[in-house]
């Protein structure tokens, strides 16, 4: 079943009303099985790709700071990510992960002071993966996030012409190119994405075996 963005604009403001904007919205389900998307590629590259483009984001901060319990540990690390990062700041290791703890030291007046090495986690956000309790993990975003009603209802737009063009093309069961992402990213409104980080998308992608030409 396909939705407005009317009707997703207004099932936000009715789970906001009930969470007190403290929980997350799922924009997908089951991203796990079968799928256009292959697990690495949903779990790494997706996220960031809708963040991206269509995330507004209000410069307020927020997410720099432990606002919600479930960030409090801090955000977390990949070991390249952990490298580079502890020749500017303390990087915190605890049970076998690297974290830059909250509040981040890295910010100052509500800026990040490394934006071009801001890990992923950073990147990504509002938009995160979420465990449901039967381990199937769904894309999501942080209602918390000012700008987090706009991505939710953009990206979830955007993944529904996306399993009508999988559906179309006939390929529900393997994956789409960046060339088919970037084709249907036209049909909605772009967010202006820094040549920066576009460049680390691409590079993303090609990490993950997309063809991005
Ligand atoms: S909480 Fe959302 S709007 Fe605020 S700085 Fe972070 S990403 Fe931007
Ligand atoms: S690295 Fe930058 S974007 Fe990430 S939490 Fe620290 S200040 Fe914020």
């Amino acid at each position: 079943m396909n939705y407005t963005a009317a009707e997703l604009g207004s099932s936000w403001d009715e789970n906001g009303a009930l969470h007190d904007f403290s929980g997350v919205m799922v924009i997908t389900s089951s991203i796990g099985g079968s799928s256009i998307w292959g697990p690495a590629v949903q779990s790494a590259f997706l996220p960031l790709y809708l963040t991206a483009m269509f995330h507004k984001c209000r410069n307020c901060g927020k997410c720099c700071r432990a606002f919600d319990s479930k960030l409090a540990r801090g955000v977390e690390l990949t070991a390249a990510e952990a490298h580079t990062l502890q020749s500017f700041c303390r990087v915190t290791r605890r049970a076998g992960k690297h974290l830059l703890k909250y509040p981040c030291a890295l910010q100052q007046n509500h800026k990040c002071t490394r934006y071009i090495h801001r890990p992923f986690c950073c990147r990504a956000f509002p938009v995160v993966n979420e465990s449901g309790p039967d381990l199937s993990v769904s894309l999501a975003v942080f209602m918390a996030c000012p700008a987090g009603k706009g991505t939710y209802v953009t990206a979830s737009l955007f993944l529904q012409e996306l399993r009508q063009l999988a559906r179309n093309l006939g390929h529900i069961d393997r994956e789409l190119s960046f060339a088919d992402l970037e084709q249907l990213k036209t049909k909605f409104d772009p967010n202006s994405v820094s040549p920066a980080d576009m460049e680390y998308i691409k590079e993303t992608a090609r990490q993950l075996g997309l063809e991005t030409e």
